[in-house]
């Protein structure tokens, strides 16, 4: 991110994680439209070290936000179970069966595995709200995988443990406890993750599909109604094509994919319980409303693309 210096302006933040006020705000100048941004300004170097993901402007309550899944779970008729609890709040997960039957296509879904990415689960907790949106598929949602993390506003858990790096051999139990209720779920027709890039320049998504890798561009166009897609030719390492990450690029530039020493959810389940995985990442320096619709526009836009048998 570039910051305008000459436009720095001291704006004490209440910063929780780092107990101090030498947070500024900055005018980012990187954009078509400058923007207000929060950096983390080192007094003793004198300048903004980085954008500081810590100080985001939302808070996140993983109790409340549980309370709030419930009862729109309830609500809707999902069956609701439970992972291992954590300190903050206990994991819920649910679980519907088509209203067309059995023979409906199936949908997976799961976001707050990063404590500090919270368009996700607010977006998931907006959908399950609207009583028809899941209804053609049978649809299974984790929406609170690390809620330690959420209540701190960390990426990792309390131990420190990327839990999207810790599919291949588990070392948290928030991880262990997922892996053991995945084995009884068998096989999804599409799966989608919704994550955040705390650097983020504009939406993008990984796309693992080998059948019909359109649907990416489908998804990121629905995304960039909301906030801008990212357009660089490479994004955290990996070509790019229009904001959309293939699986063929990721192979091309890491190995096959079950031979990476740390798997994330989206390689897990890429191996044992979907060919059609999305993984998608708004960028946070936008409004949490715009970047909330950005997630809900991915989940639809794949929806749709499922429902035509178009993935
Ligand atoms: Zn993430």
């Amino acid at each position: 991110m570039e910051v305008d210096h000459t436009a720095l302006r001291q704006r004490p933040v209440d910063c929780k994680w780092h107990r101090t006020r030498l947070h500024l705000l900055a005018i980012d100048v990187s954009g078509p439209k400058p923007r207000w941004s929060p950096v983390f300004f080192d007094s003793k170097k004198g300048f903004c070290v980085k954008p500081c993901y810590f100080c985001s402007m939302n808070t996140f309550d993983p109790a409340a936000y549980v309370r709030d899944i419930e009862a729109a779970a309830r609500a809707g008729g999902w069956t609701l179970r439970h992972l291992s609890p954590c300190a903050s709040s206990t994991r819920p997960w649910l679980q519907r069966t088509a209203r067309t039957g059995d023979k409906a296509p199936s949908f997976y879904l799961s976001t707050g595995i990063h404590g500090d990415e919270i368009s996700g689960p607010l977006a998931l907790l907006e959908l399950l709200r609207l009583p028809d949106f899941f209804r053609d598929f049978n649809t299974v949602i984790f929406p609170i995988l690390n809620p330690d993390g959420l209540a701190r506003g960390t990426r990792e858990n309390t131990a420190g443990i990327d839990l999207n790096r810790d599919y291949r051999d588990p070392r948290s139990a928030e991880i262990a406890g997922h892996i053991e209720i995945l084995k009884t779920l068998g096989r999804f027709d599409a799966a989608m993750m919704l994550h955040e890039d705390f650097e983020g320049v504009g939406a993008y998504l990984y796309e693992l599909n080998e059948e019909r890798p359109v649907t990416g561009r489908e998804i990121i166009t629905a995304m960039g109604r909301h906030v801008p897609i990212d357009l660089r030719p490479e994004i955290e390492d990996f070509p790019a094509h229009g904001g959309v990450i293939l699986r063929r690029d990721i192979v091309h530039k890491v190995g096959p994919i079950a031979e990476r020493k740390e798997w994330p959810e989206a390689i897990y389940l890429s191996l044992h319980h979907t060919d059609i995985s999305y993984t998608t990442e708004t960028p946070k320096p936008f409004p949490l409303a715009q970047r909330i619709q950005a997630q809900i526009a991915a989940v639809e836009t794949l929806l749709n693309a499922v429902s035509q048998k178009k993935t």
